[in-house]
């Protein structure tokens, strides 16, 4: 074990009552803090317990041990809280066990019942296992309650044995599982919602630049704050002026008649940081910041602030919050009306989305639970607000809007739980270049590319729609109607034939299926329906039918259990001028219909969409276009399916395969080269080898008589007479369109007139050549890795050679795969009939396809420094799959561990 792999970085990570500790590893300079928590702030009793006795020397000597110089045995970690040593935990291996250690911990005793312990050892372990050790070992005094809680609690196996008033602990890492991910979730999550409490649910609010000047930030979000009726305290604070509009200001601070629970700064920038400090000391728990225009000073400094002083932070140039709770009624934001109560709960990252989203939300009369504007997004972030979504007791909708991501995977893990309980819905930002730009301009973090945004989207079940209007046009529907069940098969009916038809073919362009109707049912309608009505499957009702007639065709087909969705189009005619005879009435005084999913288009209505109120208080999305309701139904068929496959669990890691081997490799490759780069074929084998990637025979040659040798070596091992010479030169792209790959050579005079021709072709950049064998025709796919820097490796399945680029067909998935992932990708290429058998062709072995995908996306998972991967082409075949070209890109990087519980750290406000 070596400490170069744990630089002394400090982390922040909440405790479970919300409060900010910064973790750090201990050195010589912590040597006073560790004492004093030894010998001043643990009880006698909790000496003991730590102790084993009541040695004096004994927190000398633990200073001694924890605070010396690096160690390559000892890893300790201490917790600090208002720059203060609470807690310490540490593990020594000793000398010949680098893999087992012994592990000791101690909290300042003000400090128990707060979870410093659990957080601590948490990143204990996660240092540990980084540095190769598997197993924690303790003793404890069998009085110590409060250690065997820890350890029971931890979600991690705990194996005891008793020894005289003692127990020993084992705690093995490796088994460091889903149970104990989940224990941290869980974790995570209750801390994370108490440290929102004061945000949120805030008891006291101070305004912070409350200003006179009518119009500005500060006198509206004040305006705004008491217009709503906050149940709290409302505290203006504002040197310059005793009385703010209408409301006693004070001068500062320390001068109010309590501790605000959240601040609200409408400050200058360069005063923003200040105004922090000064909110952190007076103890106030959470900041808005809606001013913007920070520099990278202020920046940090605002950001330190808020950790040392243990506030969660919305902005800066954020618009505002909203909390809509009958019992808190705060509208601190200074966008447009405050919201009606209800159950969608809005982030936003551009204020300017968030004001249209909110008018749009309450044309609908759809109310909302809470509205955060995350603006430059420094703490506070789309993950946080699904967590407190998902407590609050009254969202049942989510609508986001995010424009970057800190942490994605740990993103995508909430909304894969969270949308088990409620739709998540968000547009995807910054899809096009230029879109791109704006994003990274707009909020300092530069946008993801679309492909891995949309896969993590769909991984995680969240709903990402295109447009804002089509996020609204899918709220309505999942807000006011049944999901669908997962085959989704729609029923169109229509007064007017021609706009059924155009249903219909909405419904053809998003991929539902239209049902056919059963006979049954056709002659049911026909019975009730005028005759002249065309009873199949789009149901053309006729402009002669009447309220009471559609209404009983649109029962009938509710009741169907044929059914899984309607949509209802209606025109006003001349024959239905009369109000009486208006066939939207059959929609809204109609009985209940809450089996299936029901979406009405009215061609004649103004706004693009809306919430009709049924006569039994009910509510039905009604569109202008066919194609909004269709696509909106759509997302809920989507949403249905997500729901209705249960969890797969992780693809398992095929045998052989090696990721030590694998480590080594790459550690040896970027020793020698620090910047990264790309393995050379030789290289390229081996760690194919490591990971029983089917890479054909490749021999390295480095002239003309070593490539004959080998192509002869190749005849004898009994491969097919001919084979392929690649030349190959440090840093070359693409081979084939540099006239580098020569196939199908038979005879020693052949590969001798090939290589030839590379040296006079590429001089002397050639420093030899490839010599395969060749392969069997198949069908072309290409296999891969990404690695991105933010959400982690990618897996890709396409279509290969060497036109892959003009076929883009691909299918991809954010790593780990899990075993349906395995399934799936092969199925949903758009050409996945050319692997299943075309024309007479057989099958491709499809096992051996997902058996590649599987080792991929282990060898991705376990070697972080893997930038890219490319199999192309993977020759697949009824017999087997075979990779003829592979590229491998290493970069240094270190193994980032996206489940580790600690608070984002945008680059913004880095302080190294
Ligand atoms: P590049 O992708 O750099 O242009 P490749 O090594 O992939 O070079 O070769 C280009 C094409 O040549 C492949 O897509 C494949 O069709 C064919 N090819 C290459 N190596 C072999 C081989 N060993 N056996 C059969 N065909 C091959
Ligand atoms: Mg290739």
């Amino acid at each position: 074990m070596s400490t170069a792999q744990h630089p002394p970085r400090t982390v922040e990570a909440l405790l479970a009552d919300g409060t900010t500790v910064s973790i750090r590893p201990l050195g010589p300079s912590d040597r006073a803090a560790v004492l004093d928590l030894h010998e001043t702030r643990m009880s006698d009793d909790s000496r003991r317990l730590r102790f084993f006795g009541a040695s004096r020397r004994a927190p000398q000597l633990a200073a001694d041990r924890l605070c010396g110089p690096p160690r390559g045995d000892l890893l300790a970690l201490g917790a600090w809280a208002g720059g203060e040593l609470v807690g310490e935990a540490d593990c020594e291996t000793a000398p010949g066990h680098p893999e087992t250690a012994e592990l000791a911990l101690a909290v300042a005793d003000d400090w128990h019942h707060r979870g410093v312990a659990t957080l601590l050892l948490e990143h204990l372990v996660h240092a540990a296992r980084q540095n190769g050790i598997r197993t924690f070992e303790a003793d404890t005094l069998a009085d110590n309650r409060a250690v065997h809680r820890v350890f029971a609690d931890l979600g991690l196996p705990v194996r005891r044995r008793f020894e005289q008033g003692e127990i020993r602990l084992r705690v093995p890492l490796d088994e460091a599982d889903e149970r104990y991910r989940e224990a941290v979730d869980e974790r995570g999550r209750s801390a994370d919602v108490a440290s929102l409490a004061a945000l949120l649910r805030p008891a006291s609010v101070a305004v912070v630049g409350a200003s006179r000047r009518p119009g500005s930030v500060g006198q509206s979000v004040l305006s705004k704050i008491r217009q709503a009726g906050f149940t709290g305290e409302l505290w203006p604070v504002n040197p310059y002026a005793a009385e703010v509009a209408g409301e006693r200001a004070y001068p500062s601070l320390s001068t109010l008649p309590g501790t605000p629970d959240l601040a609200v700064l409408a400050v200058p920038p360069v005063v923003v940081a200040g105004a922090a400090e000064e909110c952190g000391q007076a103890g106030v728990r959470a900041l808005v910041v809606l001013t913007s225009g920070l520099d990278a000073d202020a920046a940090r400094r605002l950001m330190h602030a808020c950790r040392r002083h243990s506030m969660r932070l919305v902005g800066p140039n954020s618009l505002g919050i909203a909390q809509t709770d009958p019992g808190i009624r705060l509208d601190a934001e200074f966008g447009g009306a405050f919201p009606v109560s209800g159950t969608a709960g809005v982030a936003v990252q551009s204020g300017g989305v968030g004001i249209a989203l909110l008018e749009r939300l309450a044309w609908l009369g759809i109310g909302v639970s809470s509205f955060v504007s995350l603006g430059d997004k420094y703490d506070v972030s789309g993950n946080d607000l699904l967590q407190w979504w998902e407590s609050d007791g009254r969202t049942d909708l989510a609508l986001l809007h995010l424009e970057s991501f800190g942490n994605p995977r740990a993103f995508s893990r909430t909304a894969r739980r969270v949308t088990r309980r409620f739709p998540i819905l968000t547009v995807d930002a910054g899809r096009s270049p230029a879109g791109r730009r704006g994003a990274a301009s707009h909020t300092a973090a530069a946008a993801t590319p679309t492909v891995t945004r949309e896969t993590l989207f769909r991984q995680a079940g969240i709903t990402a729609t295109r447009s804002l209007a089509e996020l609204v046009d899918t709220a309505a529907l999942l807000h006011s109607q049944p999901l669908p069940s997962a085959r989704c098969a729609v029923a169109v009916v229509s007064n007017a034939g021609g706009v059924g038809i155009l249903a219909a073919d909405a419904c053809a362009d998003t991929g539902l299926t239209q049902l056919e109707l059963p006979g049954d049912l056709t002659a049911e309608l026909r019975d009730l329906l005028p005759g002249g009505a065309s009873t199949v499957n789009p149901v053309d009702t006729t402009a002669a039918v009447t309220p009471d007639q559609l209404a009983a065709c649109i029962d009938t087909l509710a009741r169907s259990r044929a059914v899984d969705a309607l949509l209802v189009c209606l025109v006003p005619t001349a024959l239905t001028a009369a109000a009486q005879d208006d066939p939207v009435r059959a929609l809204l005084d109609g009985p209940a219909r809450r089996r299936v999913p029901l979406a009405a288009v009215l061609l004649s209505q103004e706004v693009p969409v809306r919430l009709l109120t049924c006569a039994d208080g009910g509510r039905i999305p009604s569109y202008t276009d066919p194609q909004d309701a269709a696509r909106a139904l759509a997302h809920a068929r989507d949403r249905a399916r997500w729901l209705a496959e249960p969890p797969s669990p992780e693809a398992a890691a095929p045998p052989g395969c090696d990721p030590e081997g694998a480590r080594r490799l790459a550690d040896a490759f970027l020793t020698a080269n620090p910047d990264g780069g790309w393995l050379d074929p030789a290289l390229t084998v081996e760690l194919f080898d490591c990971y029983g990637l089917p890479l054909t025979i490749s021999i390295w040659a480095p002239d003309e008589h070593g490539a004959v040798i080998a192509a002869r070596s190749l005849r004898e091992l009994g491969h097919r007479c001919e084979v392929v010479l690649k030349a190959y030169w440090p840093g070359q792209v693409h081979k084939s369109v540099a006239g580098a790959v020569r196939t199908g050579l038979a005879a020693d005079g052949q590969v001798r007139q090939a290589f030839r021709e590379f040296t006079e072709r590429f001089g002397h950049r050639l420093t030899g050549v490839v010599v395969q064998p060749m392969a069997a025709p198949g069908l072309e796919l290409l296999a891969g890795v990404v690695q991105d820097r933010v959400f982690g490796p990618l897996v890709l399945l396409g279509l290969g050679g060497t036109a892959t680029e003009v076929l883009a067909d691909r299918s991809a998935r954010l790593a780990p795969l899990t075993e349906r992932d395995l399934a799936t990708m092969p199925t949903e290429l758009r050409g996945s009939v050319l692997l299943s058998g075309h024309q007479g062709a057989a099958a491709v072995d499809l096992a051996a396809v997902r058996d590649v995908l599987a080792r991929l996306s282990h060898l991705a998972a376990d070697l972080p420094q893997l930038a890219e991967l490319d199999l192309n082409p993977l020759i697949a075949r009824p017999d087997g799959v075979l990779c003829v070209d592979a590229r491998v890109r290493l970069e240094p990087r270190p193994s980032f561990d996206p489940y580790l519980r600690r608070l984002r750290r945008p680059a913004a406000t880095e302080e190294d």
